[in-house]
């Protein structure tokens, strides 16, 4: 039986720079992908905040940059999706969707989240097909049209922002009257708001979404007049949070709140429950949830496991 040093699963930020130490420390990783190679920050039409990139690339392009720079040690990259990981005799057993298995002495789970949707009728009807979680992917088909927002987070202003330069009106729903995002962003959006592109309905929840073939509008209630109306919109987008991707691990290894408990007491930061398994990125992350904070993570689960493998503690 062929068995790995350390699987990384996962190709965002933290299991691409987990694969990238690990693979500079001649351990020979295999990084498994997921079908859908490069984690949330393909979603991003631009980003500001990675050090170094000043010319503000968009997230796909600095995703693609990651996965060359991987290859160029030569990462063994499986391009599937985790269907289960188990014990196994000397280390684990990660079984893929394919029908094959990968062994390993070692994991590092970087599968990072997903977006949330609400699961209010006419969300099923017309998802996909109206509604979207990726305002970087679906924007374009609502050029000139009007598009609504929801939530209040660094996600839905920044993606409200985006698409008030694409479409003719942008609506921004939330359901409290502050923002949960960074001054700068607030900044910005209130100068969309006073220049009319974008309109504001501020503690309102969503209750449904309406339109016969195609979506028409999502209908709110404002929570201080408890009036209900129809924001009316060619497309709406939910930008109200993720869930943390360890569906595949089951109850393997112990989490909180959903996300991946780490126990740093074991002299291993990126350490989980089980000795061997090792978390990084979002996945294990509620608070900062930052494409440099997941890269960072991914370098220390690299260490951890360099230094496991190896017999010593860090
Ligand atoms: P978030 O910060 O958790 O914000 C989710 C928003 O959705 C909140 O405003 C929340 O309202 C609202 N919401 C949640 N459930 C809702 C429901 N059932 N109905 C209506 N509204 C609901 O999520 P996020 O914006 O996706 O950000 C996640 C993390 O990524 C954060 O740490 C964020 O800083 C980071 N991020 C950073 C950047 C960047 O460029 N720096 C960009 C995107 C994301 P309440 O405010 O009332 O709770």
């Amino acid at each position: 039986m062929e068995i790995s040093n350390v699987a990384v699963i996962g190709s965002g930020p933290a299991g691409y720079t987990a694969a990238l130490y690990t693979a500079r420390a001649n351990l020979d990783p295999v990084l498994i992908t997921g079908l859908s190679q490069g984690g949330q920050l393909t979603q991003s039409s631009s980003v500001e905040n990675w050090p170094g990139a000043s010319d503000f690339p968009s997230g796909l392009d600095l995703m693609e940059s990651m996965r060359l720079h991987v290859e160029k040690f030569s990462v063994r990259c499986v391009s599937d999706d985790v269907e289960s990981v188990a014990r196994a005799e000397d280390g684990f057993a990660i079984a893929l969707t394919d029908g094959s298995v990968i062994n390993a002495r070692a994991v590092i789970v970087a599968t990072g989240s997903s977006a949330r949707y609400l699961g209010l009728p006419g969300e099923d009807r017309f998802r996909g097909g109206g509604i979207s979680a990726c305002a970087t992917c679906d924007g374009f088909f609502f050029r000139k049209k009007t598009v609504a927002v929801i939530g209040g987070g660094n996600t839905a202003v920044t993606d409200a922002l985006y698409l008030s330069n694409l479409a003719a009106q942008t609506h921004l729903i939330h359901r409290r009257d502050e923002f949960r995002c960074e001054k700068i962003l607030t900044d910005k959006l209130y100068q969309a708001v006073e220049s009319g592109k974008i309109r504001l309905h501020l503690s309102c929840v969503p209750l449904s979404f309406e339109g016969r073939e195609v979506l028409e509008g999502v209908r709110i209630r404002d929570l201080k007049t408890q009036e209900e109306s129809l924001v009316a919109a060619d497309g709406v987008f939910e930008a109200i949070g993720h869930d943390p991707n360890t569906g595949f691990l089951g109850d393997l290894v112990e989490t909180d709140g959903g996300y991946i408990r780490l126990h740093p007491e074991t002299g291993f930061s990126t350490a989980t429950s089980v000795t061997g398994i090792f978390a990084a990125g979002d996945v294990a992350d509620h608070r900062y949830q930052q494409a440099i904070v997941a890269a960072g993570a991914g370098c220390r689960a690299a260490l951890d496991v360099e230094a496991f493998l190896g017999g010593r503690t860090v």
